[in-house]
């Protein structure tokens, strides 16, 4: 066995706000088969440590950046955890980074340091009988920790990087490197970024291999429209970058078992979504049955909500309906309430994170929007790959990689799943809706698409294979050495 410790600042069921809380949750589980046992260090937040009863103390700090901590080590919700328990950085309401008003916590920098100086002692073996082979981060929230590994006394462990969002980047000023406990070269040789410090920049720089969650994302950041800045040292680390798709948990994601559609179904018998569908409006307020389009994401500009806000009016127009799950920029979120306003009975908006909500949608909508104007991978088309809830995504990053466009060619050949659509403006998105309407109206068309939509290997299988094999490469094995396959 190989292993892993990740280090997350998120991991689904435990505390979610995005699509790392999914990947870091799920890849564990998928990478148990190819020989690699994951452990997963992670901030004791109060969701995290509700869960931590029966967890054993297997570490004490008596001032862990201004304050006492202890080393929790257990399972919870399938999850080999061990939860970095320090009250006065992680014992707050609100979400993993912002307080209940939505700021940054001020002292983030010295959270997520904590975090990444804490899975830099595990990378030295401070916990006895435990000795990490590779430490796998995160994030710009886990980023130090590899810079900690670099500078520690040990180069035995090797580190990785997953990049899920490069706009996240932990950027601080300057005065806090002293207070980093790193040495005095570690600023320009990596951590120094744009005359402050850089918790993402500190872990692009020091490890061994950087991913990033789809083969597309990969290309797009060493370009300037979507290196946020890092483009220059991303391409010259371009050598040890890796693009790996996301998966799926195919288990909680699963519409023929999923206890949240009031109505489960398998691929031959999707014509059974109706009765989702029918829920899904009782919800939101939608009269009538045209084809329903959702939107089930962070109200933020990447999402592209700006582009679906400017298409509500064309939608309607082409008789069909819209539900919306999200919140995020309130004045993204009011133009969509005033669209839902001027549409009563077609347009309909939960504001808030719902996930059994989520799940009903993708159970029951017919098609799931998703314009983002980057998409690292995404998991929301994914999710409607597998329930038959068809994608009309803009083709970049992970959209690009996942979804087959139902071009001419894709439809006869009977191998389409979506619709994609570029460039990534609001006249091509509503392009797509009519496409996507046209082909809705082509019943034997649209349930073939549905069909072959979730037939789709969505699962994390294939891509945990690739992890388990770069883990490999980069200790020198080869698969006989550590799996059973
Ligand atoms: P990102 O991580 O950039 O937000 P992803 O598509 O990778 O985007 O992941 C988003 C995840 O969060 C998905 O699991 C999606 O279902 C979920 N999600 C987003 N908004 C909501 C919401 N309002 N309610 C429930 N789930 C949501």
């Amino acid at each position: 066995m190989i292993d892993v410790l990740s280090v997350a600042s998120e991991a689904y069921p435990l505390i979610k706000t995005g699509g790392l809380a999914d990947v870091a949750g799920a890849l564990p589980g998928a990478l148990s088969p190819h020989g690699v046992l994951m452990r997963t260090l992670i901030p004791g937040y109060p969701a995290v440590m509700r869960e931590a009863e029966g967890a054993r103390v297997v570490h004490e700090f008596d001032d862990l950046f201004d304050g006492r901590a202890r080393l929790l080590a257990g399972r919870a919700a399938g999850l080999d955890l061990i939860i970095l328990d320090a009250p006065h950085l992680y014992d707050r309401p609100g979400n993993p980074y912002l307080d209940p008003t939505g700021r940054d916590w001020p002292d983030n920098w010295k959270r997520f340091a904590a975090l990444s100086w804490v899975a830099g002692k595990l990378a030295l073996g401070l916990i006895e009988g435990y000795q990490p082979q590779i430490v796998h981060a995160h994030d710009w929230t886990a980023g130090l920790a590899l810079a900690y590994v670099k500078y520690g006394p040990s180069d035995q462990v090797k580190t990785v990087l997953t990049v899920h969002n490069l706009v996240f980047q932990g950027h601080f000023s300057s005065d806090i490197f002293g207070r980093l406990d790193l040495p005095p070269h570690a600023y320009w040789e990596g951590v120094e970024y744009y005359g402050g410090v850089g918790y993402l920049k500190a872990g692009l720089a020091a490890a061994d291999a950087i991913t990033t969650v789809s083969p597309t994302y990969a290309r797009e950041i060493r370009s300037p429209a979507f290196g946020a800045g890092l483009e220059g040292l991303i391409n010259a680390r371009a050598g040890a970058l890796h693009g790996i798709t996301n998966g799926i948990d195919i288990q909680a994601w699963n519409p023929a078992t999923d206890p949240a559609l009031r109505q489960n179904y398998a691929s031959n018998t999707v014509h059974k979504r109706h009765i989702n569908k029918q829920s899904i409006a009782e919800r939101f307020g939608i009269v009538g049955d045209g084809m329903m389009f959702s939107v089930v994401s962070r109200i933020t500009d990447q999402k592209g909500i700006d582009l679906i806000a400017a298409n509500v009016d064309w939608l309607v127009s082409l008789g069909a309906t819209l539900v919306i799950l999200g919140s995020g920029d309130a004045m993204l979120e009011s133009a969509l309430l005033a669209a839902a306003a001027r549409h009563p009975g077609r347009v309909g908006m939960v504001r808030g994170y719902d996930e059994a909500l989520s799940h009903l949608i993708q159970g029951g909508a017919d098609a799931i929007l998703v314009p983002s104007r980057f998409e690292p991978c995404g998991l929301t088309q994914l999710y409607g790959l597998r329930y038959g809830c068809v994608p009309v995504v803009a083709r970049t990053g992970g959209l690009a990689d996942t979804v087959i466009d139902a071009n001419e060619a894709a439809v006869d050949a009977g191998v389409a799943t979506g619709v994609q659509f570029s460039p990534i403006t609001s006249e091509a998105l509503g392009e797509a809706i009519q496409r996507a309407v046209t082909l809705y109206g082509h019943e034997k068309v649209w349930r073939r698409m549905q069909r072959r939509g979730m037939k789709s290997d969505v699962s994390w299988d294939a891509s945990a294979r690739r992890y388990a094999d770069l883990y490999a490469s980069l200790l020198g094995l080869e698969r006989d050495d550590y799996s059973g396959d």
